[in-house]
C-alpha cells in the first residue's frame, strides 16, 4: 500500500454530541489512504498545479506576502490585503494591492473611531521588507551567529512549558495506573462496590480528558516557539543562494522565508518596524511613482 505523506490522511473526528468540532489533534486517528495514482505523476501535477496558480495574473493580484505579519503600530490591529481598482474609467486597468487597517475597513463611512493610518500599496512595503531579509542575507556567518543565539534563547524561554509537559505527562501516567488498578478491583467487586469504582472511573477520564487537552496546549506552544536545526538550516542555505545571486525568490520561497525568520512588521504613517528572530529594525515605506516605479532608497 503506497501513501502520500500529508494532504492524503484523513482526519477521522468522532462527532462529539451536537457539534461539529473537530477533535483536536492528538485524539484523531490517522489512516493510510491507498493511492490512485502512481507517486510521480501525483507529485508533478501538485508541482505544475503550484506553477500555474502562482503564474496566473489573476492570483498575483491576490497575493499579499505580508498576510497575518502586519500590523498597525497606532491602533494595534492587523492588516489586510485588499485590491483596488482604478476609479478614472480606462486608467490603470490593472489595479493595485493595498494594505488596509482592519480598524479603518471597519470605520469606513465615519471618522470617529477610524485609526489615522492610511491604506499601504503592497507593492511599496512588501518590497521594503524584502530588501530587509536581503540585507540580512549579506552576511551569512553574523546571520547564522544570531540564529544560534536565537535558538539559545528560544530553548530557554521555552524551560518552564517543557517542564509543565513533564508534571502534565506524568499526571497522566499516574491516571492511567489508576484506571488500570480499579479495572483489577472491579473484577472481584460486588454489587454497591461496583457502582462505587465506575463513579471512580468517570473521574478519573474527566481528568484524563483535561490533561491531555493541557498536553496539547505545551506541545503547540513549544512547537510554535522553538527555532529547530532545521529551521536554521532552511533560512542558511536561501540565505547563500539569495546572496550568490541565484535565487530570484517568488512569492512562495519569499513567504516561507518570511515565516521562517518569524517576521512581524509594524506600521506607522511613512514608517515601519521589522522583527524577526535576529532583530529589529527600523525603516521608511518607500513611495510609489505613477506607472507603480518605487523609489528605491537601498538596493542590494
Ligand atoms: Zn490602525
Amino acid at each position: 500500500m503506497d501513501t502520500f505523506g500529508c494532504g492524503w490522511k484523513p482526519r477521522y473526528g468522532i462527532r462529539i454530541a451536537g457539534t461539529t468540532k473537530k477533535r483536536p489533534l492528538e485524539e484523531t486517528v490517522t489512516a493510510p489512504v491507498p493511492a490512485l495514482v502512481g507517486r510521480e505523476t501525483w507529485e508533478r501535477a501538485q508541482t505544475q498545479r503550484a506553477r500555474n496558480k502562482e503564474l496566473s495574473p489573476r492570483n498575483a493580484q491576490r497575493q499579499y506576502l505580508l498576510r497575518g505579519m502586519l500590523r498597525c503600530g497606532l491602533c494595534g490591529m492587523m492588516y489586510t490585503g485588499e485590491f483596488s481598482r482604478g476609479r478614472k474609467h480606462g486608467h490603470s486597468d490593472l489595479g493595485r494591492r493595498y494594505y488596509r487597517d482592519t480598524r479603518r475597513v471597519e470605520y469606513r463611512f465615519q471618522l470617529e473611531g477610524r485609526c489615522l493610518n492610511k491604506p499601504i500599496r503592497a507593492d511599496a512595503i512588501e518590497a521594503d521588507i524584502w530588501d530587509e531579509i536581503r540585507e540580512l542575507f549579506q552576511d551569512p556567518d553574523k546571520l547564522l551567529n544570531e540564529l544560534k543565539a536565537a535558538q539559545q534563547s528560544a530553548d530557554e524561554k521555552l524551560k518552564p512549558v517543557r517542564d509543565k509537559l513533564q508534571i502534565t505527562e506524568d499526571l497522566i501516567k499516574q491516571a492511567e495506573e489508576e484506571l488500570d488498578e480499579i479495572a483489577m478491583a472491579m473484577r472481584a467487586a460486588r454489587g454497591r462496590m461496583i457502582t462505587k469504582f465506575e463513579q471512580q472511573q468517570d473521574e478519573i477520564n474527566a481528568r484524563l480528558d483535561a490533561l491531555a487537552k493541557r498536553r496539547a496546549k505545551y506541545i503547540k506552544e513549544i512547537g510554535d516557539g522553538m527555532v529547530t536545526d532545521e529551521r536554521i538550516d532552511t533560512i542558511m542555505k536561501a540565505a547563500h543562494r539569495v546572496k550568490r545571486g541565484i535565487e530570484r525568490a517568488n512569492y512562495q520561497g519569499k513567504r516561507r522565508m518570511l515565516e521562517a525568520l518569524g517576521t512581524e512588521v509594524t506600521v506607522t504613517p511613512g514608517k515601519y518596524h521589522i522583527k524577526t528572530l535576529v532583530g529589529e529594525k527600523d525603516g521608511e515605506i518607500s513611495q510609489m511613482k505613477r506607472g507603480g516605479i518605487r523609489i528605491v532608497r537601498n538596493s542590494y
